[in-house]
Parts: structure tokens; sequence; C-alpha cells
């Protein structure tokens, strides 16, 4: 009931390598809120971290839907992607706006799992939602720029030598756009750590291994610097339909995990001597939950078809995110409320699921902020924020 078409071999052998890593691991890890590190690696040594990068850098050279498919089936299997899925979506700014000398400096190593580019700074304690208002910023001196400011919620910043961070490069007061004067750069957290970088983790509801940074004068080398200084927003702008397209594909394979975790218990849960499932309050919910995620299936399939052909897919990009997010949030609810007591018991992974999933309605981006930019953009409606 819950076959894809695309990628079948693919989802095969991720299924496969999921059954390696049980509820138990995933469960111990989380209450010691440690990093999946056997998980990641085994991810690596498969090749499936480096499905994006182009073959002559030593990666697989396949498209966003294949990284969709992977990470699809890695939650629908009850794993957790969140440790390593930015590897796949902050790698298109590198591909698409590195220069040839960095891509051939950093790709290699990456692709081989030597090198580990799983943080993606953006998020600013004072800045929230509104990103063109960060104040991180990098003053250019001779052949560096030297880095002051703080980062929060810079999830693996503890498990990654790379960072991508966004930065100011010129006040926001001297530029004629907001979006304009803000820069990319490609920084490598091991020179940096303990010359001026600090990281502080962040417990969370969920295991998620995120961290708030502190600049300090962090020298960065200027040829680290992505694309052209000024232009980094429209960078990373390109590289978010491709990182809420992918999300989205974990949220479905949320969903379907969830789904399918309570059409079963309801069938085998007798109370009343009877299943539990043959009651319409305990079925429609998980039905509907069905419904919706397989209508944000195919929006993220069309999303990832737009963002392949080069179309433009800012719309489909964040409507799967949202329909994904919310179909998988649901089915949570169904899974908690199918399983009455046990849902709440860590022995049976729903509430941990159930947590997990959650996180998507607010990071990357909130669903309100996508609601906002359908209103404007798609429907013409005055801006909101
Ligand atoms: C576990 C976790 C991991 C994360 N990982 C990363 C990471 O690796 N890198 C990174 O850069 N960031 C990361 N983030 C940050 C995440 O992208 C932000 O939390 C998210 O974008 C929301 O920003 P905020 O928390 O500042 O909320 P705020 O912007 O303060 O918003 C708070 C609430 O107000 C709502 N809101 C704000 N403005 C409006 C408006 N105009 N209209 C309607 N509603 C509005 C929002 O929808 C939200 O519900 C992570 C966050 C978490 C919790």
């Amino acid at each position: 009931m819950f076959e894809a078409e695309d990628h079948r071999e693919i989802r095969e052998a991720v299924a496969r390598l999921c059954e390696r890593f049980p509820g138990e691991y995933w469960r111990r890890l989380d209450a010691e809120r440690a990093y999946p590190s056997e998980f990641v690696e085994a991810l690596t040594e498969a090749g499936y971290l480096a499905t994006l990068i182009p073959e002559e850098y030593g990666g697989a050279g396949l498209t966003l839907s294949a990284a969709a498919a992977v990470l699809e089936e890695i939650q629908r299997a009850g794993c957790n992607g969140a440790a390593c899925h930015a590897q796949m979506y902050v790698m298109g700014t590198l591909l698409r706006h590195g220069s040839e000398e960095q891509k051939s400096r950093y790709l290699p190593g990456i692709a081989s799992g030597d090198l580990r580019l799983q943080a993606f700074g953006v998020t600013e304690p004072g800045s929230g939602t509104d990103t063109t208002s960060i104040r991180t910023f990098a003053r250019r001196e001779g052949d560096r720029y030297v880095v002051n400011g703080q980062k929060i919620w810079t999830s693996r910043a503890e498990h990654s030598d790379l960072m991508l961070l966004l930065a100011r490069t010129t006040p926001r007061e001297e530029v004629a756009k907001r979006t304009e004067g803000l820069s990319v750069f490609l920084l490598d957290m091991r020179e940096a750590l303990g010359k001026g970088l600090s990281i502080r983790p962040i417990r969370t509801m969920m295991n998620h291994s995120t961290t708030e940074i502190f600049f300090d004068n962090v020298e960065v080398p200027a040829e680290n610097l992505i694309g052209e200084e000024g232009r980094g927003f429209r960078y990373i702008l390109s590289g978010m339909n491709a990182e809420r397209i992918l999300i989205a594909a974990e949220c479905v394979g949320d969903a379907k995990w969830l789904i399918e975790r309570s059409a079963r218990y309801a069938g085998e849960r007798q109370v009343f001597g009877r299943p539990i499932g043959a009651n319409q309050g305990i079925q429609f919910p998980i039905a509907r939950a069905y419904a919706n995620m397989r209508a944000a299936e195919l929006m993220v399939k069309e999303a990832a078809r737009r963002y392949e052909a080069g179309e433009d897919c800012g719309a489909e990009a964040n409507m799967a995110k949202l329909l994904a997010a919310d179909a998988s949030n649901e089915a949570a609810n169904a899974a908690i409320q199918t399983h009455g007591g046990f849902g709440f018991a860590e022995e049976y992974d729903i509430e941990r699921k159930f947590r997990e999933t959650r996180l998507y309605q607010v990071a990357p981006i909130s669903t309100n902020l996508i609601l906002a930019y359908l209103s404007e953009h798609i429907l013409g409606m005055p801006r909101s924020y």
C-alpha cells in the first residue's frame, strides 16, 4: 500500500541498510541525546550522502528525486535522517555557485566521507525568520574575512567539518535592497574552533544535535567566499527549494511509517472483544492521514520534477513542505490516539516519531511563512510581513 514507483532499487537498498538500525538503536541515542555516528557512517559508506555530488568529484551524480527517495525511505523505516540530511541540500549552493577550485578542493573529500558538510548557519537569535536582518558580519581585511556575531539552531555543527555560513558583508543601512549585502562562506570549522569559534549544544525535545555558535574575530580566507560578495541571499534561496523538497520527502516517509504502524496496531489491539480498528472513530483518522500523505507525496514529486527541469518550483517546493509536514503531523496525532496509553510508552517509538516530526511545522521554514508566501506570490494578496 506504500510502494513508491520511482527509484525502486535505491529504496530497497536503503530499506535494507536501515534494518541494521532498529527502534532500540534510536531509543538509546534519544535517551542520551547522542549523535547516530554508526548510522551516518553506514550511509556514507554506501554512498548515499554523496547522491547529489557529480561523478567527476566521486559522487553518484543522481537527481534531487533520487536524494528524496533516499531520505523518504530512511524515515519510512523509522530511522531519522535529520542527523545528516543537510549534506544533501547544502550541497546545491556549493555545486551551483562554488568555483571550480572550491569544488575540486572539497567535493571529493565530502563524497568519500573524509569531510562532513553538515552545518548550515543562517538563523540568528535576533532575526528569526527575517533572514535579511541577520547581524553576523564578515569584514574584509586583505586576503581574509573577519567574522563576528552569533548563530542559533546550527544543527550538527559538532559533527561537521565544514559549515555553509551566511553573513552580512555590507551593513543593511548601506544597501538599496535588504536582500543585498549578504554573502555565503564555506567555513572550515576544524581551523576555526578555538580561534574565535565556539559551539554550545542546545538540548531540544527530540534528538537533533543542534547548537548555537559564537564568532569572535573568526578568520575565513577570502578564497572561501562562495560566488560573488553581496549576492549570498540569492544563492541560499535557490538551495532552499531543494531543502524544502527533501524535508517534505522525509515527512512523507514519517507519515508512511506512522500510518503503517497505526493500521497494524488497530487490527491487532482487542478492546471490548474486537479489534479497535473495527471502529470508524479509529479507522477514519488513519485513512484521512493516508489520503493527505498521498496528496503530499504527489506534490513532492511535482516539485522535484520542476526543480530537475530547471523550472521555477518555489510554489511547489513550499506547498510540498507544507502539505507533507501537515500530513506527518496528522499521522503522528492519529498514531498516538490509536495506540492509546502505549502511544506514550518509549518502547513503541510512536512518541519519539511524534516529537521528531513535529519540528517540521516550524523548521526549516514555518507553516505560517509558507502560507504568507502563497498569499503574496501566488494569490496576489498584500505582503503581510
Ligand atoms: C531543531 C531545530 C533545528 C534547526 N536547524 C537549523 C539549521 O541547521 N540552520 C539554521 O540556520 N536554522 C535552523 N533552525 C532554525 C529554523 O529554521 C527556525 O527556527 C525557523 O525558521 C523559525 O525561526 P524562529 O525560530 O526564529 O521563529 P520566529 O521567526 O521567531 O517565529 C516564531 C513564530 O512566529 C511566526 N511568525 C513570524 N513572523 C510571522 C509572520 N510575519 N506571519 C505569521 N507568522 C509569523 C512563525 O511562523 C513562528 O511560528 C532550526 C530550528 C530548530 C528548532
